[in-house]
């Protein structure tokens, strides 16, 4: 039999009402999704943002499978793609020649590994999804200053308020004033090379649904699909010169940039962003300072190369949230919060190294190591094992939290520390089983002692003899949709360890 401690549980969820709201600041895709999942999980919150309004802007332009299936459970992949582009394939040019392709298929998995969709569009459904749970961001108010103690944190907000908050999640971007603030080092480095960024409309013959890349005696040009027609241009410009002043790039500009660098059949319509940018690559070494917690670009900033930043943001904040609720609802102890660190901070360190790797081999401008690289990748990816690894790395399918502390050892297929695969059932994916869900429990009948949940949360059964053969067990699922234990004790083991280890 599971276990229940029914007098912890009352208590538990009347700390959802006692609790003072947890202070999200930046209302940005990393910020919205922060205080989404703590709404979700019946936590107070509020979010502050010091724009009047969300970015119009295109910015992060994919969102991948990994981001997709976390937030799956609150926002159904499906409204991702709907009015989008799935992302199926990256073509790799050399000089008009093509030299590679990465598919992007999902066979036997109906999650797709990327949708193109502009960051704007992005932040709409995490805001309406947000609303939904009476939350609202509170415009044109910015975080000043803050004293954090051991019982909280008072923050000085631009409208002249204080206020007391028990966690303050610094959502604030890649200029941080939570970070600034915390007078943290952000260690690092700038690389010395100007990019040239271009919303930009084509006329003529493009590719549907592929990201293309081309490389060639005029440098590296990157063009990715925002709309019919529309499209991302990112141009490497070289390093930046000594007593050169580099003025925003223009029409003109842009239009000598494709006629020059680029083997497509298209030419320029009309330009709707026009903007340059150096890449910081850069990590803190800890994401929680007592009470005062950091996620997305306020934590690590790195290479857009891979499309990775506000996927491992969101995927941060999704992390953090269901942990902040469980403290907050005084199940766990705040030393729970360090096992975000301890699973998260990891990942940001992947993906600044790998994204660094992919940004170098674009930037390589000798042409004999340019020549090797492409006969590399040229052959790399016909061999079905590296191509699925750099997929999976892409779409950050791969990332799991297999050997930390939340995860016990286990053998087979499927673990603790993995996320809910996504396999086909019956007409769509297993993590529909999810969806909803606060969080989940495959049991073989629906009496049984989890029925009122882990901690305050509210635990769906999902009673399927043929997922148990599949997993091997009984199988609890945290509310970030990562398998939390296989195996009636195993379950029994992880509630307690949660409430009493922490
Ligand atoms: C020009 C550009 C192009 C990009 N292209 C890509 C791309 O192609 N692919 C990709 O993956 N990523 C891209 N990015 C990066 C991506 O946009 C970020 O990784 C992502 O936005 C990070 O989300 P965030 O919520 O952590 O921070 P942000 O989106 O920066 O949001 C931070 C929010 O905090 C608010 N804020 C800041 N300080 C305060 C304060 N003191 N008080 C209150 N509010 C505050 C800001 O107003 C902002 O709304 C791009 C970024 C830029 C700027």
């Amino acid at each position: 039999m599971l276990k229940l401690n029914s007098d912890h549980y009352d208590d538990v969820s009347k700390g959802r009402q006692l609790s003072r709201p947890v202070l999200v600041v930046g209302a940005g895709p990393v910020g919205l999704t922060a205080a989404l999942m703590l709404a979700r999980h019946g936590t107070p919150v509020r979010i502050i943002d010091s724009n009047a309004s969300k970015t119009e802007l295109s910015k992060a332009l994919i969102v991948w499978k990994r981001t997709l299936q976390v937030l799956d459970p609150i926002i159904p992949w499906e409204q991702f793609l709907n009015g989008h582009i799935l992302a199926k394939r990256a073509i790799f040019l050399h000089d008009g020649k093509k030299i590679a392709t990465l598919a992007f298929d999902s066979a036997n998995q109906c999650i797709p590994q990327g949708v193109f969709i502009p960051q704007s569009a992005t932040e709409e459904l995490l805001i309406s999804s947000l609303q939904s749970y009476g939350v609202q961001v509170e415009r044109e108010t910015k975080l000043i200053d803050f004293k954090c103690d051991e019982s909280g944190v008072m923050c000085s907000l631009s409208t002249g308020d204080s206020f007391e908050t028990s966690w303050l999640i610094g959502c604030d971007g890649a200029h941080s004033t939570v970070r600034h603030k915390l007078k943290i080092e952000f260690p690092g480095s700038t690389i010395n090379r100007r990019w040239i960024l271009a919303d930009v409309e084509l006329d003529g013959d493009t590719p549907e649904e592929s990201l293309i890349m081309e490389q060639g005696s005029g440098g590296t040009l990157g063009f990715f699909p925002i709309s019919t027609n529309r499209w991302r241009l990112i141009a490497d410009d070289g390093p930046y010169e000594d007593g050169v002043t580099y003025e925003e790039p223009t029409f003109k500009d842009i239009k000598n940039i494709i006629e020059a660098k680029s083997s497509m059949r298209c030419s320029l319509r009309c330009t709707h962003w026009i903007s340059q940018f150096s890449v910081n690559e850069r990590q803190v070494e800890n994401y929680v300072h007592g009470r005062v917690l950091l996620a997305g670009d306020a934590a690590h900033v790195h290479s857009p190369a891979g499309g990775q930043g506000m996927n491992t943001g969101i995927q941060d904040a999704v992390n953090l949230a269901w942990k902040v609720s469980l403290v907050e609802m005084g199940v766990a102890s705040p030393d729970f919060l360090n096992t975000y660190q301890e699973e998260r901070h990891p990942i940001g360190s992947m993906v600044v190294k790998n994204s660094g790797r992919m940004l170098k081999a674009a930037m390589i401008d000798n042409p004999v190591l340019s020549a090797i690289q492409r006969i590399g990748m040229h052959f790399a990816l016909q061999i079905p094992f590296v191509h699925d690894q750099i997929s999976s790395f892409l779409s950050e399918d791969s990332v799991n939290y297999r050997g930390c502390s939340l995860a016990a050892t286990a053998k087979g297929k499927y673990r603790p520390g993995d996320i809910f695969p996504d396999f086909k059932w019956g007409e769509c994916s297993a993590t529909n089983l999810l969806r909803a869900n606060e969080a989940s429990h495959i049991c073989a009948k629906e009496e049984n002692s989890l029925r009122l949940g882990f901690g305050g949360f509210e635990v769906t059964n999902i009673v399927s003899p043929e997922l148990i053969e599949i997993f091997g067990g009984d199988v609890l699922i945290r509310p970030d949709g990562v398998i939390a234990a296989i195996g009636e004790s195993n379950i029994n083991c992880w509630i307690d360890k949660i409430s009493n280890s922490y």
